[in-house]
């Protein structure tokens, strides 16, 4: 299993990652198979979205926002209940297949690290199957 290591800069930010996983893949030599992108946290998650115009993410965090508000009543004493819910909502896990050496992604297509609860120290798993 590879590792991505990440600094986060903000209280909630999308970050691609989509080249260092890509670079996994293709340093592993896999044609045919799956990667799996985990993430090990509880207040970060993983998303696959448009990756031309960075307004869609702007858009997304900013809905997040409005649904999951930072300041809203609930009972989790560590003042981040917000940063939880939206990880659950989003997911900590995406597969890609990987076609001829790569990532099969659509065209507008790329992978994020979300963060809810930054700025933190993150890290991604990336994990490679290779079915030839
Ligand atoms: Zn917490």
């Amino acid at each position: 299993m590879d590792r991505i290591q990440l600094k986060t800069h903000y209280k909630s930010e999308f970050i691609d990652i989509t080249q260092e996983v890509n670079g996994i893949v293709q340093k592993q030599r896999i044609k045919e198979g799956m990667c799996y992108v985990y993430v090990p946290h509880t207040t970060a998650a993983v998303t696959i979205n448009e990756n031309a115009d960075p307004s869609v993410r702007k858009d997304i965090l900013n809905e997040f926002n409005k649904m999951v508000p930072w300041d809203g009543n609930y009972t989790h004493g560590e003042g981040n209940a917000a940063a939880h819910i939206k990880a659950t909502l989003v997911g900590s896990s995406v597969s890609v297949p990987i076609s001829s050496g790569k990532l099969a992604l659509g065209t507008w297509q790329g992978i994020y690290f979300c963060e809810f609860d930054g700025p933190r120290h993150r890290e991604v798993f990336v994990q490679t199957i290779k079915s030839e």
